[in-house]
Parts: C-alpha cells; sequence; structure tokens
C-alpha cells in the first residue's frame, strides 16, 4: 500500500468549511467539511473485492487491511471529509443533507483506472448526521458491498466496494420502525468511485443563491470528470455538461430496466453525476415480473420509486438539476434540450437493449408493440423475469413451445391463466426471429450477454446475512464470487440461480426493505 498514489483534487480545489467542529450545523460557502473516522471497538473483515484491490493497487493480506477500512488506522495522503449535499426527497426539496455517516478518504490516482475516491460508510458521526449516530449495520452493509460488484459485473455504470469491516460495535436500529429497536452489529463498507458527486451537491448551493459556489463546483467537475469537454466556452460547455449527465443517467435508467434492478430511493442526493448507481439502500431485484413493485417498505403507499416508474424519476430528477444549474444559464433552451436528449437516449438505449434481450440484432418497425405485448404477458402471469428470459434463448423458433419456460412461473395457477396469450406472444416471436437477420448462433450470443443467469435475489443477500450475523462470511464470498460472472452457467450454482422460494415472498429483507440501515 506504501505505493498509493492520492491526489486529492475535490478537497484541495473546492472551499472547506472553516469550521472543524463535529456538531451537527448547517454549513454554507463550503463543499465538505474535514471530519476522521471515529474509531470502533475490534475490526474483523467480513469480504473483500480482489478486483478493487488490484485496481486500486492494495494489498489485502496486509495486516492493518481491517483496521485502516475500518477507520482506525490511517495512511500517508488519506484526509477525512464529509461532503455537504442537499436533495429532493420523495419529490419534496429537505434542504441540507450531507455525508452524515460517509467520510471521503481522499482520491487515488490507480494505474489503468484513473481517479478512485475512496469513502468509508458508516464511520461515525459528521456535522451533516442530523442527531443520527453516523453508523451502518452489517446487514445495509453486505447489500451493498455484494450489489456494487454484481452490478459492476453485469455491465452496469456503479460505484464499487473494496471491503466490509464489521466493526465489532453495536448499533440500535427500529428495522421496521415498528416501536422496537434493537441491536446488531456494526459494520463499514469502503466504496470506490472516480467521484461521489451527486445531483444534491449542485442544489444546495443554488438554493440559497450562492452562485460563485455552483459555479466553482461545476467547474470541477467539468475539469475533473468531463475532461473532454472542458475546453468548450463557457456556455456551450455548461450545455455540453447538462446534457451528458442526462443522456449518462438515460443509460443507466435503461441499464436498471434491463437487468430488473429497484433502486428504491431515488432521491436527488442518491443520483449520481457521473450516472453511476450510487447508494445501495432498500433496493431490490425484480423476481416476479411486476412493474409497479417497489422493495422500499417506506415508499410503499405512493410507490414513487417502483420499477416501472424510474425513467420518468430519472427525468424528474434531471429536471430538479436543471433548475438548480439554472442561474449559470442566459436561457433555460440548453436546459430543456438536455432534458429532451435525456428522452431520446433513454428512449433509444431501451428500445435497443429491450431488442437485444430478445436476440434481435436491430430493433425494427413493430418491435415496440412485440415488447409492449410481452411486457403485458409478463405482468399478467407473474413469470421470473431473470428465468423467462434467460430460458427464452432456448425456444425452437420452428416449433415455439411454452414449455421451455417453465422453470419462470410462480404458480401453476398463472401458468394456465396467462397460456393462450404467452402461446400467441411466442408464435409473434418465434416468426419475427426467423425473419432476423441474426444467425442462430448470433442470436443466442446476444441473448445470453444481454439476460443474466444470476442476479442478487434479495433472498439470496440476506440468507448470506443470516449466516454472516453468525460469523461465517462464505455465504457473502460464494455470491461475490458466482456474481463475477453472472451471463455464465456455472456448474453447481444452480441453487443461486432459481425462483425466488415462497417463504422468502414477504419477508422482511428479501422483499420488504426499510430505509433503516
Ligand atoms: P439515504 O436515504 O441513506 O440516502 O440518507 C439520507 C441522508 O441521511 C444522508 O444525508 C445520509 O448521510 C443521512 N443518514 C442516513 N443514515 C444515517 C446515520 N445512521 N447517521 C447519520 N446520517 C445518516
Ligand atoms: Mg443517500
Amino acid at each position: 500500500m506504501t505505493g498509493l498514489r492520492f491526489d486529492n483534487a475535490f478537497t484541495r480545489e473546492l472551499p472547506a468549511d472553516p469550521d472543524t467542529h463535529l456538531a451537527s450545523r448547517q454549513v454554507s460557502g463550503a463543499a465538505f467539511s474535514w471530519v476522521e473516522p471515529t474509531p470502533v471497538a475490534a475490526p474483523r473483515i467480513v469480504a473483500v473485492s480482489g478486483e478493487v484491490a488490484a485496481m486500486l493497487g492494495i494489498d489485502p493480506a496486509r495486516p492493518d487491511f481491517a483496521e485502516i477500512f475500518a477507520g482506525n488506522a490511517s495512511i500517508p495522503g488519506m484526509t477525512g471529509y464529509a461532503m455537504a449535499y442537499g436533495g429532493h426527497q420523495f419529490g419534496h426539496w429537505a434542504g441540507q443533507l450531507g455525508d452524515g455517516r460517509a467520510i471521503g478518504l481522499g482520491e487515488v490516482l490507480t494505474a489503468h483506472d484513473g481517479r478512485q475516491e475512496l469513502q468509508l460508510k458508516g464511520a461515525g458521526r459528521t456535522p451533516y448526521s442530523r442527531g443520527a449516530d453516523g453508523r451502518a449495520v452489517l446487514r445495509s452493509s453486505i447489500r451493498e458491498f455484494l450489489c456494487s460488484e454484481a452490478m459492476h459485473h453485469l455491465g452496469v455504470p456503479t460505484t464499487r466496494a473494496l471491503s466490509v469491516v464489521a466493526t465489532g460495535d453495536q448499533v440500535v436500529r427500529d428495522v421496521m420502525y415498528d416501536g422496537n429497536p434493537a441491536p446488531e452489529p456494526g459494520a463499514i463498507v469502503c466504496r470506490v468511485a472516480p467521484s461521489f458527486l451527486r445531483f444534491g451537491n449542485y442544489e444546495l448551493p443554488s438554493s440559497r443563491g450562492d452562485t460563485a459556489l455552483l459555479r466553482q463546483l461545476v467547474d470541477f467537475t467539468v475539469r475533473t470528470h468531463f475532461p473532454a469537454i472542458d475546453a468548450l466556452p463557457e456556455a456551450e460547455r455548461n450545455a455540453a455538461f447538462f446534457r451528458e449527465v442526462s443522456t449518462r443517467t438515460a443509460r443507466l435508467m435503461a441499464e436498471w430496466m434491463r437487468v430488473g434492478f429497484v433502486h428504491g430511493v431515488m432521491n436527488t442526493d442518491n443520483l449520481s453525476i457521473l450516472g453511476l448507481t450510487i447508494d445501495y439502500g432498500p433496493y431490490g431485484w425484480i423476481d416476479d415480473f411486476n412493474p409497479d413493485w417497489t422493495p422500499n417498505t417506506t415508499d410503499r403507499q405512493h410507490r414513487r420509486y417502483r420499477f416501472g416508474n424510474q425513467p420518468q424519476i430519472g427525468y424528474w430528477n434531471l429536471q430538479a438539476l436543471a433548475q438548480a444549474l439554472s442561474p449559470l444559464f442566459d436561457s433555460a433552451e440548453p436546459l430543456q434540450r438536455g432534458l429532451d436528449a435525456y428522452v431520446e437516449t433513454f428512449e433509444a438505449t431501451d428500445a435497443a437493449y429491450s431488442a437485444a434481450k430478445l436476440g434481435l440484432l436491430h430493433a425494427r418497425d413493430g418491435d415496440d408493440e412485440l415488447i409492449a405485448d410481452l411486457r403485458g404477458v409478463l405482468t399478467a402471469g407473474g413469470m421470473d423475469m431473470t428465468i423467462f428470459y434467460r430460458d427464452l434463448a432456448s425456444l425452437d423458433v420452428h416449433a415455439p413451445h411454452a414449455g421451455v419456460l417453465g422453470a419462470a412461473f410462480y404458480s401453476e395457477a398463472q401458468r394456465v391463466a396467462v397460456s393462450e396469450p404467452l402461446d400467441a406472444w411466442l408464435k409473434q416471436y418465434a416468426q419475427r426471429v426467423r425473419e432476423d437477420e441474426a444467425s442462430e448462433g448470433e442470436r443466442l450470443a446476444l441473448m445470453h450477454a444481454s439476460n443474466p443467469r444470476y442476479v442478487l435475489r434479495n433472498y439470496l443477500a440476506q440468507q448470506a446475512i443470516d449466516k454472516a450475523e453468525q460469523g461465517d462470511n462464505s455465504g457473502v464470498t460464494e455470491l461475490l464470487e458466482v456474481l463475477r460472472y453472472p451471463y455464465e452457467a456455472q456448474p453447481g450454482k444452480d441453487h443461486l440461480a432459481g425462483r425466488r422460494p415462497d417463504w422468502a415472498r414477504d419477508r422482511v429483507g428479501c422483499s420488504m426493505l426499510s430505509c433503516c440501515s
């Protein structure tokens, strides 16, 4: 680790909060506050991503690894800070939020993967903790660790995770917010990304009329993270910046819809300016196909962040960002063009991904309808999304028969109820495939590369967590390893590719998650 090269541009180039006290407060005129992690009792490694360690040039076997990534020890070049940001939560402006339990450690210049910022989530209180404890529990830390690595290997832009370290301290949480607080083991994830900047970082100074800080933040972001557009004249550069954020967000939404990921809390403080999946909280994976599903019990009533609504929310959040950036623009027109680019990019990407999932080389007229019809049939039959698409590749397009899709059904009644429309759809689909220019081999390759066999089903994560809470980390390690190759059939791993078992349907942690983490 002596070879780690830190280059802490964010804290070097942006204004710091002059107050270094820990007390919760409003912080204005500053992009961050200096704050060091609060030591924990007895750090113990739960899991390390070997790939992220290699990317950073860190030896996971070094004896002080657990101490460093629990925040008890530091290495030269590291410096602790918490970012100031605000956000719209569930559609309403919430004012200042900020890193209430995440503490940045600095930015590493890697050999092959550019700048990578390190951040400890759950490392203790900061000026942004707002009365909360600054800690995180083991279950949510394992969920974040596993899912960010799984998403990376699925090809979905995401923050990554180096490690989960159990702290040896207990953290008290009232999981279902029903007046039953209980102690749980605490943990800290070391997250890794080129930057953790969120829409909310720009919204906060803008909400206070601090255009100077807003401009500094945008200048910094473009210079450091969007160098390709940095040389443009300022007005054009700002327009290109918003457009780039919009198109990245559009592609991210298309990716989430492709793999069946539901973020759960798409508040503007949880949307990355780099278009990465960020802040894994009460997220979930679609088992039985249902566009109205959300894993987040806190959102159960309005289902704002349900699966099928994510593309709309991406747009809503970009509107909030556009509003925040508007003091840097002479007219709203370039911002509107950025929003239009979001819609175009989402529609084109989603159409291309949807066609690829069906093994169609190029989308053509009529495919929209074919895809919409399929979503209707999947919703009506509640088939398992992952299994259905994966098994669809085995369909004999010269004699289509729903038999190959049997494993995707959650009940016999649903299978019978949907058998007629499914047969009709399969016939149409088979004909479309026969007319496609793709060869059989090309079609299968495309389908296998677009439809994962392994995703981090909610119940699988929960089973690994249950074991880890008993001190057995083997479930976490097994999932980490299998999810590195989500598109490949892996011998002996069928038990990780099946339908969600019945017992998991309504279990807390498996299909119902609160924001409490
Ligand atoms: P989230 O919904 O997890 O994205 O968090 C929203 C805000 O609450 C962010 O500002 C977090 O830093 C803060 N927060 C969440 N949990 C804690 C905690 N245990 N201690 C301090 N701040 C927290
Ligand atoms: Mg957050």
